[in-house]
C-alpha cells in the first residue's frame, strides 16, 4: 500500500499525523462497506427463526469462518465478545473457574496488558495463587523465571504474543512447550499482533487466544477469543445460549461482519505491509535515535508498527501536548490516571529506571502512515525537544 493509502483509511485534516495505533486503527472504508448492509437491511437477530435471523445467522457463520482463517483455527473455536478485554477476562476466569484444586495457579508475564494484569490481581483478591513471570531489560520473557515457577499446580499460563508499549514479540511456542509439560493450559493476548505478525493457534499451541476488532481497522467492540476444542472452562456472562453457551448476548453481527472483513485484509496485505511498516518504523527511529540522549525501549524480535522511546531530561506528557499542537498524535509510557501520572508497569518491569520510564513516547504506525509523516513527525519530535530542553536550561539559569 502506498500513499494512497493514506487518504483511503483516513478521513482527517491532511496535515495531522496520526501515530497511535496501537491505541486504536481508523475503520477501513472497505470494512464499513462490509458493515452497512448488516446495520440497514439485514439487522436481525442472529437467534430468530425468520428471514431476518436467517440472514444475521448466516453473516455471523461466515464472520467466524473468516477469524479463524486469520489464527488457523476451527469456526467452531472461534467465541464472539464485546473487546479484547472481555476475551482476556473471560480465558483467565473462565479456565481458574473450571480449574479443579490442587491445579489453580495462575502464571503471568509482568508485561501483560492490564486487562491481564488486572484480571490476575481479582483473582488473588479471591484467593487464586497468582505468580508473576520476570522479563529482560530487552522485554522478553524470561523462560528461566517461568520454569521455576511452573508446578503441577499451575492451571494457566498467559503471555501475550506481542507487547502494546515496545512492540517485543514473546516466545510463546516456548512458553507453551514448558507449560504443557507441567499440564498447564497456555492463554495468549494476540491483540497487538493481530494484522502485525502471522498468528496461528497451532504453531503457537495455546488454548484459548485473544484478538480485538478496533486494533486490525475494524469498529470497537467486537473482540474475539479462540478457545481450543475440549478446553474446559466457564462462562463469564450468563443470559441465553448464544455462542454454544460461551458468551451469553445477542451477538453484534455487523461487528463481527466487519471484523471478519479486517481480518481478511489483514491476511492479504500482510506480508507486503509488514515490510513497508518495517521500512518506515526504522527511517523513523533513526531519525529519533539521532536526537542527543533518545534510546530505545525493547529489544529483539518486534512487531514492524511500534517502536519506544525515551528521551533523557524530557517528560513524556509535555512532549505529548507538544507534538499534539504540532498536529503529531503518540502516546507515552506513563498515563495519567486519577490526576497522578502512572508510571508504565512495562518499562518498570523491564528494570528502565524512572527517569527514563518518564521521557518514553510510543509511536505506532499503521496503514495509513506514509514516508512523508515520518520525516515530518520526526522533525516536529526533534523540534519539540530541543525546545523543551532549552527552556528547562533556561528556567534552572534563573534559579
Ligand atoms: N491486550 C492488549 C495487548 C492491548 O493492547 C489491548 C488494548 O489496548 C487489549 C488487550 C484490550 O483490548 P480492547 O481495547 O479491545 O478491550
Amino acid at each position: 500500500m502506498g500513499g494512497d493509502c493514506s487518504s483511503r483509511v483516513y478521513n482527517r485534516p491532511v496535515d495531522r499525523i496520526y501515530l497511535d495505533h496501537n491505541a486504536t486503527t481508523p475503520v477501513d472504508p472497505r470494512v464499513l462497506e462490509a458493515m452497512l448492509p448488516l446495520l440497514r437491511e439485514t439487522f436481525g437477530n442472529a437467534s430468530s427463526l425468520h428471514w431476518y435471523g436467517q440472514q444475521a445467522r448466516a453473516a455471523l457463520d461466515d464472520a467466524r469462518g473468516e477469524i479463524a482463517r486469520l489464527v488457523g483455527a476451527q469456526p467452531s473455536e472461534i467465541v464472539f465478545t464485546a473487546s479484547g478485554t472481555e476475551a482476556d477476562n473471560m480465558a483467565l476466569r473462565g479456565v481458574a473457574a473450571a480449574a479443579r484444586a490442587p491445579r489453580r495457579k495462575v502464571l503471568c508475564s509482568a508485561v501483560e496488558h492490564h486487562a491481564v494484569v488486572n484480571t490476575a490481581r481479582a483473582l488473588a483478591e479471591e484467593g487464586i495463587p497468582v505468580a508473576t513471570v520476570r522479563v529482560s531489560s530487552g522485554g522478553a520473557l524470561d523462560l528461566d523465571d517461568l520454569a521455576a515457577k511452573l508446578d503441577e499446580e499451575t492451571a494457566l499460563v498467559s503471555v501475550m504474543l506481542a507487547n502494546n508499549e515496545t512492540g517485543v514479540v514473546q516466545p510463546v511456542p516456548e512458553v507453551a512447550r514448558l507449560a504443557r509439560a507441567r499440564g498447564a493450559l497456555v492463554h495468549c493476548d494476540a491483540v497487538q499482533a493481530a494484522g502485525k505478525i502471522p498468528v496461528d493457534v497451532r504453531s503457537l499451541d495455546v488454548d484459548t487466544l485473544a484478538l480485538s476488532g478496533h486494533k486490525v481497522y475494524a469498529p470497537k467492540g467486537v473482540g474475539v477469543l479462540y478457545v481450543r476444542r475440549g478446553t474446559r472452562m466457564k462462562a463469564l456472562l450468563r443470559g441465553g445460549s448464544q455462542e454454544r453457551n460461551r458468551r451469553a448476548g445477542t451477538e453484534n453481527v455487523a461487528g463481527a461482519v466487519g471484523f471478519a472483513r479486517a481480518a481478511a485484509l489483514a491476511r492479504e496485505e500482510l506480508a507486503g505491509e509488514g515490510t513497508r511498516l518495517a521500512a518506515l518504523r526504522d527511517r523513523l527511529e533513526q531519525r529519533l535515535l539521532a536526537i542527543p540522549g533518545a534510546i530505545r525501549n525493547g529489544e529483539g524480535s518486534r512487531v514492524p508498527n511500534t517502536s519506544n522511546v525515551s528521551f533523557e531530561r524530557i517528560e513524556a506528557e509535555s512532549l505529548l501536548l507538544a507534538l499534539d499542537l504540532a498536529g503529531v498524535a503518540v502516546s507515552t509510557g506513563a498515563a495519567c490516571a486519577a490526576g497522578a501520572v502512572e508510571p508504565s508497569h512495562v518499562l518498570r518491569a523491564m528494570g528502565l529506571p524512572m527517569e527514563r520510564v518518564q521521557g518514553s513516547v510510543r509511536f505506532s504506525l499503521g496503514r495509513g502512515t506514509t514516508a512523508e509523516e515520518i520525516e515530518r513527525a520526526a522533525d516536529a519530535v526533534a523540534a519539540a525537544v530541543g525546545r523543551q530542553r532549552a527552556s528547562a536550561r533556561a528556567v534552572a539559569a534563573r534559579r
